[in-house]
């Protein structure tokens, strides 16, 4: 066979590849992000569908996970967190991960370092609140990543970042004095809101796709993960992969991963502890990235006039 990816990581008992469904549960914060008003107390009916992650979707998709016997990622705004302690509870009890997903879905590549690092601290407090202990991991909401955020990580304790896309493998995020974290990868491709999302409120509208064709792309990078030993690991919303047929798509995927075998299915922390062990045993070289990426902008010969 063809191999696409060279020096692909070994997985746990031989796996195929790594799989994690990771889901970022913003209910509401998008809405009191783009609205920071009184304005946003008449948008019903944006909140009404956001709220639907919380309420319906969230234990649907426990069940789902529940069902299959996996446990995986949930990356949750601080907000959140304080706001649905039931969907919490069920989540923390089904044995799921909570990942750092910001305070109110910041986009912290906005914001001052000095704000940036109120944001990681907050975040980090909420989920040591509800679970009892710190985050492991940290998704920049709307893949937002600063110049600043490897060092906040860094400075805060946390072990690994699934908001940048460098490699179909897991890759170490350097900073200039040689510490470094894990990177988890994603594309686009794995993300719902290009599937699905037609949200005026969040000046979004892609046209709707059936549950079967977004699976189609789904199941596409799954079976390329399956072949070449990569990391599949989605981006999908609860308000919008858990309404009913896609959850229920959800299920078919789950049972084509199992039927294809030898996937190890895991939480984000699980994955990146085990390419920090491969590392560390030096088992395994992965590709390192070091930030910043360039020291200053690229220096133009011309300008566009005209
Ligand atoms: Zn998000």
């Amino acid at each position: 066979m063809l191999s696409l990816i060279d020096n692909p990581p070994p997985w746990p008992n031989g796996a195929r590849c790594a799989v994690c469904f990771a889901y970022d549960f913003d209910a509401e914060s998008l809405l009191h992000l783009y609205y920071p008003s009184a304005d946003v107390t008449r948008r019903m009916g944006a909140a009404a569908t956001l709220r639907y992650g919380a309420r319906v979707a969230i234990p649907r998709i426990a069940k789902i996970w529940k069902h299959f016997g996996i446990r995986q990622t949930v990356f949750v705004p601080g907000w959140c967190i304080e706001q649905y302690p039931e969907a919490m509870e069920i989540l923390i009890s089904g044995g799921h991960e909570i990942g750092h997903h910001g305070w109110l879905h910041e986009r912290v590549n906005q914001f001052s370092r000095e704000d940036e690092e109120k944001i990681m601290i907050a975040g980090i407090r909420a989920i040591e609140k509800a679970t009892g202990a710190p985050p492991v991991g940290y998704r920049c909401p709307s893949g937002a990543f600063s110049e600043h955020t490897l060092d906040l990580m860094i400075e805060h304790g946390l072990r690994y970042d699934a908001s940048l896309g460098g490699h179909d493998i897991p890759y170490l995020l350097e900073r200039p004095d040689g510490k470094s974290i894990v990177c988890l990868p994603h594309d686009n491709s794995l993300d719902d809101w290009t599937q699905y999302v037609n949200f005026k409120a969040a000046d979004w509208s892609m046209p709707v796709q059936s549950p079967d064709r977004a699976m189609d792309v789904f199941r596409a990078d799954f079976d390329a993960a399956w072949k070449h030993g990569g990391l599949w690991t989605a981006v999908w919303h609860p308000f919008v992969s858990g309404r009913l047929a896609r959850a229920e798509a959800q299920v078919g995927l789950i049972e084509h991963m199992m039927e294809k075998g030898d996937v190890w299915f895991a939480t984000c922390a699980e994955i990146a502890a085990h390419i920090d062990g491969l590392v560390e045993r030096g088992e395994w070289s992965p590709m390192v990235e070091r930030l910043p990426m360039w020291p200053a902008p690229a220096e133009q010969i011309a300008r566009p006039s005209r």
